[in-house]
Parts: structure tokens; sequence; C-alpha cells
């Protein structure tokens, strides 16, 4: 068998063990062996890349190839060591970055260097798979970048009223339009350079629009766009394997941002042609009374007397790691008889899954950890919910006011229970900059300080 043959041979096992990845990783159960899986498949893609590529390539290029694996993998594993939970989003969207790039940086070299075709149709299919993938690289490259700065809070993360926006964007895809016609029928370089040149800026564009609320969406849609652009470098490399794994990619990515838009009551439409139809929010002028205000004594106390209680966690428990004093609290309360039970919101925190992750991180029982749907109807039966660096997601002026900027994002109806204490460090909004009237409801007390030292506090006074 040649070498060629055993390469595409091992593609099939390695997209098999991808699929198998992505299927583990649907389950809490099964995502530990999903994992495994997916190392299984990208070392097994490696080894048969890297065999074909040393196959008949000159001393130089073994040494640029190993060079390049060595300090990415360096970097990966630095990284990778030490990220913190809370900056895991936007490294995700930082990685994005990089397979737009690479689909750009593909794309320019089939341009430069290639053999010619046979045929004049098959040059032109070339120059085609050139133009689309890097119009698709580019737009994630930018994109991603935008999403890193506004994750990172290192730009602010309100959208970008530009006059006329939409019209930018529909500007944008009919001008690439109609330079693929140009570039196929005459593959003049200058072309291509616009074409770049107007993706970079498309993909800047689409992702500063997009607001605050709805950003969980675009990470899932630069995922989905990393996952096209790969394919698109798959096609130009004539390689298998990357063709297989964009589309997986790029097709589960698409599947998430539409889940993700549901949760959140969103056009998928809308928000993936750069906040289409979403108007700016006019500033918040209501007036909303007092807040009160209660220390870790009389929270405990609270919880000692309780039958029920809900935790609805949210970024500020991945901020302050408070997860492990969290799942103290709640095996204590349990052997006292409470029923405790938590309810997760499809976008608390910065990831899809966020807090699942935390809190299986802990070793909370999943059989506690219910979803939005599941615990919705059962807060007024409930004593008291313990609402742990929450903010957008339990916020009702998502269901009560039409003219809030989350305006129709289903939330947890936390304030339908007895009484709500709020875990926070001050009064500041959550991440789409809205002001929350929960604080200020009658059964509402804010504990404010930090969330694993107040958590702390509780289980001392317990
Ligand atoms: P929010 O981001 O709305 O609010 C988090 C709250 O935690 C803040 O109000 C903050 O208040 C508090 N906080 C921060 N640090 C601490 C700390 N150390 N101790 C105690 N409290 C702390 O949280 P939610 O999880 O409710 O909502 C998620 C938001 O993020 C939604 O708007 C969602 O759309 C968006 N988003 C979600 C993504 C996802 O995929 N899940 C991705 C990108 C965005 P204070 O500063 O006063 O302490």
């Amino acid at each position: 068998m040649s070498v060629t043959a055993a390469a595409n041979a091992a593609y099939i096992v390695a997209a098999l063990l991808f699929i198998m990845s992505l299927a583990g990783l649907s389950k809490h159960e099964s995502a530990r062996s999903g994992v495994v899986y997916g190392i299984a498949g990208m070392v097994t893609a490696l080894v048969a890349t890297v065999v074909v590529a040393v196959q008949d390539a000159p001393a130089t290029g073994i040494v640029l190839l190993f060079g390049a694996m060595v300090i990415g993998a360096s970097i990966g594993l630095w990284r990778a060591r030490v990220v913190e939970m809370t900056g895991i989003p936007e490294l995700i969207a930082l990685l994005h970055s990089f397979v737009g790039l690479a689909a750009v940086l593909v794309g320019w070299n089939g341009y430069l260097e290639h053999e010619p075709y046979a045929t004049l149709s098959l040059e032109r299919i070339h120059h085609g798979e050139v133009f689309v993938g890097v119009f698709i690289g580019a737009v994630t490259f930018t994109g991603s970048i935008v999403a890193f700065l506004k994750l990172s809070a290192r730009i602010k993360s309100a959208p970008l009223v530009l006059p006329g926006k939409n019209y930018l964007n529909l500007g944008a895809l009919v001008a690439f339009f109609l330079l693929t016609v140009l570039f196929i029928a005459d593959p003049n370089i200058w072309l291509l350079v616009l074409v770049t040149a107007v993706a970079l800026a498309l993909g800047w564009h689409l992702v500063a629009s997009i607001g605050g609320g709805d950003m969980p969406v675009v990470v899932s849609m630069l995922n989905s766009y990393s996952g096209w652009a790969a394919a698109a470098a798959g096609f130009l490399l004539s390689n298998n394997l990357l063709i297989v794994v964009g589309a997986l990619v790029g097709s589960s990515g698409a599947y998430l941002s539409y889940i993700m838009c549901q949760a959140m009551n969103r056009s998928f439409i809308s928000v993936i042609a750069g906040g289409f139809g979403i108007e700016a929010a006019a500033g918040d002028e209501t007036e909303y009374g007092e807040h009160r205000e209660v220390d870790a004594e009389g929270v405990a106390e609270l919880l000692a007397n309780a039958s029920s209680v809900v935790i609805t966690p949210g970024y500020g428990m991945a901020v302050a790691q408070a997860q492990y004093p969290v799942a103290d609290l709640v095996r204590r309360l349990r052997e006292r008889g409470v029923d405790v039970r938590f309810g997760i919101h499809p976008v608390a925190g910065r990831l899809p899954g966020h807090m699942n992750v935390l809190l299986a991180e802990a070793k909370v029982p999943y059989d506690i950890v219910l979803e939005l749907d599941e615990i919705n109807d059962d807060f007024a039966d409930t004593s008291v919910v313990l609402v742990i660096g929450a903010n957008d997601t339990v916020n009702p002026s998502a269901a009560e006011d039409p003219s809030s900027p989350i305006a129709g994002m289903p939330v947890l109806h936390v304030w339908e229970s007895s009484d709500v204490i709020v875990f926070k460090r001050s009064m500041a909004a959550g991440y789409a900059g809205v002001q929350n009237p929960l604080f200020f409801r009658e059964n509402t007390q804010m504990l404010f300080g930090d969330a694993k030292q107040r958590v702390e506090d509780i289980l001392r006074a317990l």
C-alpha cells in the first residue's frame, strides 16, 4: 500500500473518531470519552499528514514543518495550562481567528503557487475555491478578533451602530459575488487584494454590530465560520480530512447557534446578519427605589429554616471560582434534609455549558442540575433562591418590559420564590449592560462581596 493510500485510510479512521467525539461530548456522562476520541482522532490525523508531507519534501521543508509544530504545540500547551476557566471564551475566539488566518494564507498560497490545471474549467474551479476560502477566512479572522476583544472586555460590548449598517453588510456581500465572477473570468491579483480587504472589514463590522446579550450566538457562529474556512482550505489542499472536519465543525457550530438563538428568543438570521433589525437601546432613566442588604449569618438562618432551595449560578460564580464552596453548601443542606437543586440558564456564564462544567468540576450530582425549562415552573414553590453571580439570566425586565434590550429572552423566574438572595459585589449591571429590577423587589436581599468568600461565610455560620 502506498503512503498516500495509508494516509487516506488513517483519515477515515480520524473522521470516525471525530464523529464519536462529538457524540460523546453531547452528554455529561460520556464527555470524558468524547475528549479522548477527539485527541485520538487528532493524533491520527497529524501523524498521517506529517508522514505524507515528509515523504517528498526537501530537508528545509521538514525542518520548517517540525519547527512550526514544536512552537505551536508549546504555545498551545502553555496557554491550556495557565488559562483560567473565565478566560476560555476569549481563548476560543482567538483560536477561531487562527483558523481564519490559516484559511486566508492557504488561499493566497493556492493563488500564488499552483501547478497549472489541464483544462480551463478546472483552473476556474481552483480560482473560485481560492476566492471563497480567502473570503470566509478573512471574515472569520477579524470577526473572531473583535469577539476576543469584546469577551476579554478590552473593548465595549455595546453594539456598534453605523448609519445604514445593514446596507454596508449587504453591499459587502454583493461586492463579493461580483468580484468572484470577475476573478473566475480573469484571476487578477488586485481582485484578490480587494476581496481580502472587503472580507476583513465585513468580519469586523458584523461582530462589532452585535450587542453584549447576543454574544453567545457570536461565539458559536464564529465556531461555525471557522469550520467552513477549514473546509475551504481542505478543497484547496485536496485534503479530504480537512473537508470532513471543517464540515463537521461548520454544521455543528451552525446548529449550536440556532439552539442558542432559540434559547434567547432571537431570530437566527438577524443575529448572523450582524444584528439586523435589532435597535440600539435607549438609556434607562427608570427609578427602581431602594435595595435591601443581608449578611452571611442572615442567609445561613434563612437556609437552615428552608424546605427547598434553588441555586441559579452565573458568570460571577466562574469569576469567584465559588463552585467548590457552593458544592459544600449543597452537601451540608442536603444532609439536613433540604431539597436543593440548580437552575441553569442556557447562556449563563460566557460559554455554552459554562456552569455545567464548573459544577461537574466540583462534583455536584448531575441529577440536581436542571435546565431552565425543567425548573422555571417550580420557583413559586421554592423557599429560597440563591442567585450566585448571575444577573442578565434572572432579569425580570426580559419577561416584563418590552422596551428592554433583552426583552423576550427567556429568564429564570427566581422572583416568584419566597426569598431571593443575590450574591454580587456591587449594584453594577450584567453583561448586557441593563439594570436589573430584581435587586429592588420586596422579597430580594443583596449579599455583597466576592461570591466564594460569602458562601464560605455562610458555611461557617451554618
Ligand atoms: P452576567 O454576566 O449578566 O452578570 C454576572 C454578574 O456577576 C455581574 O453582575 C457581577 O456583578 C457578578 N460578579 C462578577 N464577579 C463576581 C464575584 N467575584 N463575586 C460575586 N459576583 C460577581 O451573568 P449571567 O451569567 O446571568 O449572564 C450571562 C451574560 O453573558 C448574558 O448576557 C449572556 O448573553 C452573555 N454571554 C453569554 C455567553 C455564553 O455563551 N454563555 C457568551 C457571551 C456572552 P458585580 O460586578 O457587581 O459583582
